[in-house]
């Protein structure tokens, strides 16, 4: 097979470094076109240079100079693109076959759908595009012919365990439920009221996974869970009562199908993003990733628990915005990045966080979306909201 070109949205973040781990094992395989981060020049430049990517695009243009000098410091000629379009165009390459979208949040939007309208196979770890944008993804890849491979790890065992043809309804072929599991965090079993004082770094001490701090936060609170929800609606054309949610701490069974004849389908492995990433990567071919392999006997326990709605009521207030559809998943999305940034930054406890979510859904006005446009009107209309919402809550 040819060697196929990747560029990869968030090269330097936890999903983006797994990736390049797993590149790295296949050089016959896959060659890097362009790798791009945020902020971070000096990862950037080390991560070009050691992949002989084409381009090194930095989203912040204020690092461009600091980028284009840590390149030539270790002699990699990578060109240097900055700002935000430069993300959007170099997915549309025609060198670039695939895209990893690895951008955390809304931010990664817009380069994660231009994937799709570009007809690029677009694997995706960047769950908050198709959770605010998911009718408009549906439609571009229909329109473009676009394969979307999930690479969060529930979504891409659903994805291996599901009949090919699923895309004609889940009940046309025989699915009757997609059960997502949740380690349940950190703090599976802690009382509500011990979840106070939690600190930023103890929300970020992920059991089972190494992750971002934003998802880490979200899966403390289970709003991770909760994104997932909404995700796995898009992804996979289902109705909200064709998803549940059990939880699963040891996190090895990743995802269950259930179909209409009693069987229920699951994907197991160890808790490892480059399993997911390599599946994504080299489908329908499966290639060696260097994870740990799974021994069953040596497990001493699978568990499986409804998930506790009241402790966690970030799970709660997803389903019922899965169900009121519309805008509600924007403004669900946009002011849970709002206030984990604010928890991040000690400026609201972990508790409040659910609260001010709740309260932006209640303050927000409702409203349909069609178009892109209307997404980021309603995504910057509840960032402001929500930012209200915690300078009033402070009574700063
Ligand atoms: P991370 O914080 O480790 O990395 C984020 C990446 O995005 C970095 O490269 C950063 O430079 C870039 N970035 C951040 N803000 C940006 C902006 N405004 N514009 C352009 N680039 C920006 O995050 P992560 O843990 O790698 O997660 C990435 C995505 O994958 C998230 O959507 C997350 O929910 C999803 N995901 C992650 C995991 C995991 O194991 N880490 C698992 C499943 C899904
Ligand atoms: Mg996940």
């Amino acid at each position: 097979m040819l060697s196929q070109g990747i560029t990869i949205l968030g090269a330097t973040g936890s999903i983006g470094q797994n990736t390049l781990n797993v590149l790295a094992q296949h050089p016959d395989k896959f060659h890097v076109v362009a790798l791009s981060a945020d902020t971070n020049f000096f990862r950037l430049a080390e991560q070009c240079n050691q992949h002989k990517a084409r381009y090194a695009v930095i989203n912040d243009v204020n690092q461009a100079k600091a980028l284009q000098l840590a390149l030539d410091k270790l002699g990699c000629n990578s060109e240097v693109l900055a700002g935000r379009a430069a993300l959007s165009d170099v997915v549309c390459l025609d060198e670039t076959d695939l895209v990893m979208a690895a951008i955390v949040g809304a931010a990664g939007l817009e380069p994660t759908l231009r994937a799709v309208k570009a007809g690029k196979r677009l694997l995706l770890a960047n769950k908050e595009s198709m959770v605010i944008a998911g009718e408009l993804f549906r439609k571009a890849a229909a329109e473009n012919g676009t394969t979307i491979i999930p690479v969060d790890s529930e979504h891409n065992a659903l994805f291996q365990v599901l009949p090919a043809n699923f895309e004609n309804g889940l009940e046309n072929v025989g699915v009757e439920k997609l059960i997502l599991t949740a380690s349940g965090g950190p703090f599976l079993n802690r009382d509500r009221s011990a979840l106070t004082h939690i600190t930023a770094d103890e929300a970020c001490n992920h059991p089972n996974w190494d992750m971002g701090r934003k998802i880490s936060v979200d899966s403390a609170t289970l709003m991770n869970k909760g994104l997932e929800l909404i995700e796995a609606r898009w992804l996979f054309n289902a109705t909200p009562d064709q998803i549940e949610v059990i939880i699963h701490p040891q996190s090895i069974v990743h995802s269950l199908v259930g179909y209409r004849d009693g069987s229920v389908l699951a994907q197991l492995g160890m808790p490892d993003m480059r399993t997911p990433i390599a599946h994504a990567l080299a489908w329908p071919d499966r290639i060696e990733t260097g994870v740990e392999r799974l021994d069953l006997t040596d497990l001493h326990k699978l568990e499986f628990f409804p998930p506790d709605l009241e402790s966690f009521p970030g799970l709660g207030l997803a389903f019922q915005v899965l169900k009121a559809g519309d805008n509600a998943p924007v403004i669900f999305n946009a002011a849970n990045e709002i206030a984990v940034d604010a928890f991040l930054n000690q400026r609201i406890g972990f508790l409040q966080i659910p609260s001010v979510v709740s309260a932006a859904l209640d303050s927000c006005e409702t409203g349909k979306i069609e178009h892109l446009d209307e997404v980021l009107d309603y995504d910057r209309l509840a960032r402001d909201t929500t930012s209200r919402i915690i300078h009033l809550q402070n009574g700063s």
